[in-house]
């Protein structure tokens, strides 16, 4: 019989040159509980290690699981900087909320990410293309399986040092369109950050894999033909060229998720003198603006993909190119701005970034 007895933890791995996303942990975990009689309680840092779990745990069979993604940098000085980790802490509210979960106050949730951060910064290393990925995560623990909410919860923050989402040099990806799976329906959870969004998701990911892309790109469910959002990322469309360029992404209908990085690079490109906007886009629209050149460039946005040009796009109504298909000018300028920052190498004028230690 296999032992479902808690292990000690696996021994963690050391930052490699490039330690890819999602398995290089650190060695510290935060976690929090939370009961209906005593709020909040038992907060500390600890080593990562396994949870022992009774397998009745209602959010494993219910699906009340809600997470965030922010990272970490460390900056020209040294220092260690989180990005807008109180806009992470909102939106992890906003989940909460939707799945009938307890809110956390804002500062908790904060100082269990600055735990983890001042425990394991010394992990990352001065390589700019590393950071500290954070990922805070609630879960209902009762030993219960009445179909009904959880009283008591765990929140958990841990952390991986992260490379590039799609490897350590900046290529454009591809993507295939969605038309017979969707992400989220109105009324339902796609603009919040629940683990139940992602789980039905792979197998419409599996397919663009087999079809030789990168990614998925999710159209509305009520018509099937608004764009909505790639995978985990936000897209974002550019018409023109130049300082006259138009910079849009689509509407946050309900249905696609609000990224930290889609709401920076609307502020960012509005102070670089972009036209700004958010709009809906068909992608029947979408195939031909690209063939006629009014759309000159697609980038999705994430904290894990930071800015990641769009170069291919399948569909089975047709396939496209943006552009030239290589990474464009305003999307480089987007995301040197978007880096710089996150790195201190330019002024932070709107304070977003969360200095730890
Ligand atoms: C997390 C996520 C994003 C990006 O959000 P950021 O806050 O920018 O990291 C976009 N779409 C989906 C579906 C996501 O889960």
């Amino acid at each position: 019989m296999t032992s479902v007895l808690p292990k000690p933890a696996a021994a963690p791995v050391v930052a490699p040159t490039s330690p890819g996303h999602g398995d290089a942990f650190t060695r510290h975990m935060y976690s929090l509980r939370y009961s209906p009689d005593l709020g909040w309680h038992d907060g500390g840092l600890q080593p990562l290690a396994n949870l022992s779990l009774h397998p009745a745990t209602l959010g494993l069979h219910y699906g009340q699981v809600i997470f965030e993604g922010m990272k970490a940098f460390r900056r020209q000085d040294g220092s260690v900087a989180v990005f807008r980790p109180l806009e992470n802490a909102r939106r992890f509210n906003r989940s909460a909320a939707r799945l009938a979960m307890p809110e956390l106050p804002e500062h908790l949730y904060v100082a269990g990410v600055d735990a983890v951060v001042a425990a394991d910064q010394g992990e990352l290393s001065d390589d700019p293309d590393h950071s500290l990925y954070l990922r805070p995560l609630m879960f209902g623990t009762d030993a219960n399986l009445m179909l009904r909410p959880s009283e008591e919860y765990l929140f958990l923050v841990m952390a991986f040092v992260a490379g590039g989402f799609f490897g350590d040099v900046v290529r454009p990806v591809s993507v295939l369109v969605s038309r017979d799976q969707a992400r989220a329906m109105p009324g339902g959870t796609g603009n919040v950050k629940c683990a139940a969004n992602y789980g039905p998701s792979f197998v419409a990911q599996r397919k663009a894999q087999q079809a030789g892309c990168q990614q998925v790109v999710w159209l509305d469910s009520a018509e099937r033909r608004w764009i909505e959002e790639m995978g985990g990322m936000n897209l974002f469309f550019v018409r023109g060229s130049g300082q006259g360029a138009e910079v849009f992404t689509t509407p946050l209908t309900g249905t696609l998720l609000p990224g930290v990085t889609r709401d920076s690079l609307l502020r960012m490109a509005s102070r670089l003198g972009y036209r700004v906007a958010e709009q809906p886009l068909s992608v029947d629209q979408w195939r031909a603006e690209c063939e006629a050149g009014t759309i000159t460039e697609v980038f999705a946005c994430g904290t894990a993909a930071v800015v990641t040009p769009v170069g291919q796009v399948k569909d089975e109504e047709g396939d496209f190119t943006v552009g030239n298909g290589e990474m464009g000018p305003v999307t480089r300028t987007l995301r040197t701005a978007l880096v710089d920052l996150q790195h201190g190498r330019v002024p932070d004028v709107d304070g977003w970034l969360h200095r730890v230690c």
